[in-house]
């Protein structure tokens, strides 16, 4: 059967059960942790990452690989379509605000990181449910944070095409997901302090092409490999 680490290979076989994760849990402990124990060992206590990177659930675009980062180094949050809630003090299950209190309050990061990718079935839905088809019973409600950022894109004529739409709106739900980040008191006060910075990307997945959003324009440039 072909490994892991034949990452070129069409033939790659997944983990499709459990037995095959731990399978994955043996390479990671004869490879990379073996590399790594010491720097394990040093975290085993605490963390102190300066990076949060808020990013789609998506199985192809994860953070940790895509910054080749080392344990400990980001502080990693992902849900359907990279999205960011505004703040709501209304009673609830606020799981990622929770983590952004966690990382600016506790953790006290310098940097946050929303990125978005090609390909998004969160942002796909959210366009979806602009047209009435169902998405969903947690994900209608859930991608209707892209509200804002869709209804731009589906008045702009210059997007003629589903493929130009969906891609637009991944830009746009960046934006908007920074743009919600600066709804909470705590971001607010520790950008106005510069203790903090606010950024976007989106990974295109079949290039595996980073491009960097220009916070003054919104547009999204590809960061030179
Ligand atoms: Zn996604």
């Amino acid at each position: 059967m072909p490994t892991k680490t034949q990452t070129n290979r069409e033939t790659i076989e997944f983990a499709d059960d459990p037995a095959d994760l731990l399978d994955g849990y043996r390479r990671f402990r004869a490879g990379r942790y073996r590399e790594q124990s010491d720097l394990y060992r040093r975290l085993r206590n605490e963390q102190s990452p300066s990076t949060m990177v808020l990013a789609c659930a998506d199985s192809r675009a994860d953070p940790s690989m895509i910054f080749d980062a080392a344990p400990g180094e980001l502080f990693v949050v992902r849900n359907v379509a990279a999205l960011v809630p505004p703040f709501d003090e209304s009673p609830g299950f606020h799981g990622v605000s929770a983590a952004v209190e966690f990382a600016v309050t506790m953790l006290k990061v310098k940097h946050i990181l929303v990125m978005g990718h090609g390909g998004c079935g969160g942002v796909a839905a959210s366009l979806s449910a602009a047209q009435d088809r169902p998405v969903g019973r947690f994900i209608a409600p859930w991608v209707e944070l892209t509200a804002a950022a869709r209804a731009r894109v589906l008045a702009d004529p210059a997007l003629t095409t589903d493929d130009h739409r969906r891609e637009a709106l991944e830009h746009g739900a960046v934006g908007q997901s920074i743009e919600n980040l600066m709804t909470f008191p705590f971001v607010r006060d520790a950008v106005g302090a510069a203790a903090l910075t606010l950024s976007g990307a989106w990974f295109s997945i079949g290039k595996g092409e980073l491009h960097w959003r220009d916070p003054a324009t919104g547009a999204f440039s590809l960061i030179e490999a």
